[in-house]
């Protein structure tokens, strides 16, 4: 860091803090790590300075030799940890891993037999590039028409879905006619033969299962058999439990890899590699997922694939899998003490590294004041809808807990019991302000204070 200083000292300076505030408060949140020094001097060096558009030992830019090993490396080591035909490294990102999957999918089943189609051409994968590249524009626009009426059935957002699994302010809502499934409203559990019924009618091209807020595992041979029934592609988007797959606490059914044609991931979250995205698929997609540039990506960041190789090495250990399986007792622990304690926990409990608490019904705060309030005592969480919120994304009437980043620091069930204990005490020491109108703000609340120093005490001693 002297080296950093030495240029920008705030920079710096920022880093440090940064350090400080881990250090000072208990992360609980469920997307993110500690990723190991390892992993972290990987991705900091000057790898960073390398153009390498193209794939390995095929590339556009020369002296790529040194990028083509890490990047071999990276996906040979991806492949042997999930399992997978095949796997592609260069998203710089969950969100991208998912657009590389998108169009991959909509490059094989739409863009190829459409322009197949209007070229008058037989097999759509023996078309050559010279010719979609001289068709004339009224052809290419038919094409472009076939790929924008296309129907994406993914897990609606305040089920616990993600961004971009079709919400209209991100690109897949815009590309796509998306369409959402929700949570059985008594359960608040995946319905899978609502899903099929509501499949039979949206007719997908893509069906995405995969989450960021849901507690509990998924049956993907279930969401295979919905697939096939109505023709879809099944994607799976595991960033968030790509670790426990890693670790084989995910094992036949709950093994999206075993079901899937596309699976994406982030490598940051349970998985604990540097902050990055990961494609997965089939044989049958593979020449099309290796195409996420320039179907939607730039050059790749061949520091962050060396990072990513680095980190599926440690996820290769059998230690991974045995840190994989504690996450998974933590946060069941940590479910079963907010239920002693009295809190009301989605679905009753949970199944992997996410707990999800409903303050708003029986509390009567909002998952804003919530998150304030735990942050000031040495916690830090997010906010998040809960199924039918009627709070919105941004207030919300949730608190999301995960326990991957406590469970590298070594915690236990003991430690959960204790953290649930303080969180409980807080929560039931705010209370909420009012509004202009007089009633109740969502965002103004009050902390009682000497719950708040006692809170902050036990959390420190931990
Ligand atoms: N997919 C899911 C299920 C996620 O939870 C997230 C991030 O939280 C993403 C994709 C996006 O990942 P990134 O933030 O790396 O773009």
């Amino acid at each position: 860091l002297d080296t950093v200083a030495a240029v920008a000292p705030d920079v710096a300076r920022a880093v440090v803090q940064e350090l400080a505030d881990q250090r000072r408060n208990i992360k609980l949140i469920a997307s993110e790590n500690y990723s190991s020094l390892a992993t972290q001097c990987a991705m900091g060096n000057l790898l960073t300075d390398k153009y390498a558009e193209g794939i390995p030992h095929h590339r556009f830019y020369a002296g790529c030799d040194n990028v083509d090993s890490v990047e071999d490396m990276a996906n040979a080591r991806a492949r042997e940890l999930f399992g997978a035909a095949h796997a592609y490294s260069q998203p710089h990102s969950g969100a991208d891993a998912n657009l590389v999957a998108f169009w991959a999918i909509l490059r094989a089943r739409v863009e190829l037999p459409a322009m197949a189609k209007v070229l008058g051409a037989e097999d759509p994968e023996k078309l050559a590039p010279a010719d979609w590249q001289k068709m004339p524009i009224a052809q290419w626009n038919e094409v472009r028409h076939a790929l924008g009426n296309q129907r994406l059935l993914g897990m609606d957002l305040a089920s616990g879905g993600h961004l971009t699994h079709g919400y209209r302010l991100n690109a897949s809502g815009k590309m796509f006619e998306a369409h959402g499934y929700t949570v059985d409203r008594e359960s608040l559990l995946l319905d899978y033969d609502a899903i099929e019924k509501q499949a039979l009618e949206v007719k997908p091209l893509i069906l995405l299962a995969g989450f960021s807020a849901y507690p509990r595992n998924i049956n993907y041979r279930r969401m295979r058999e919905i697939a096939d029934k109505v023709g879809a592609v099944l994607m799976v988007d595991m960033a968030h439990f790509s670790g426990l797959v890693a670790g084989k606490v995910l094992k036949g059914e709950e093994n999206p890899i075993e079901y899937a044609d596309v699976v994406t991931t982030t490598t940051h979250k349970t998985l604990r590699g540097p902050r990055g995205g990961l494609v997965l698929c089939t044989e049958a997609f593979k020449e099309h997922v290796d195409r996420g540039c320039p179907l939607v990506l730039g050059g790749p960041l061949p520091h962050v694939m060396a990072a990513k190789a680095v980190a599926f090495t440690e996820a290769l250990r059998p230690e991974f899998a045995a840190y994989a399986a504690k996450i998974v007792d933590n946060s069941r622990a940590l479910a079963e003490a907010f239920l002693k304690q009295g809190l009301k926990v989605i679905s009753g409990g949970t199944d992997n590294h996410l707990v999800l608490v409903d303050v708003g019904s029986a509390l009567g705060i909002t998952g804003r004041q919530a998150e304030e309030a735990v942050r000031r005592c040495g916690i830090t969480l997010n906010r998040n809808p809960i199924p039918f919120d009627p709070n919105g994304p941004w207030y919300t009437s949730g608190l999301r807990f995960g326990t991957p980043a406590v469970t590298t620091l070594g915690m236990g069930p003991a430690e959960m019991a204790e953290i649930a204990s303080v969180v409980a005490d807080v929560l039931r020491a705010i209370t909420p302000g009012t509004n202009k109108s007089g009633g109740r703000d969502k965002a103004k609340y009050t902390l009682d204070e000497a719950v708040e120093k006692k809170a902050h005490a036990r959390i420190k001693a931990l």
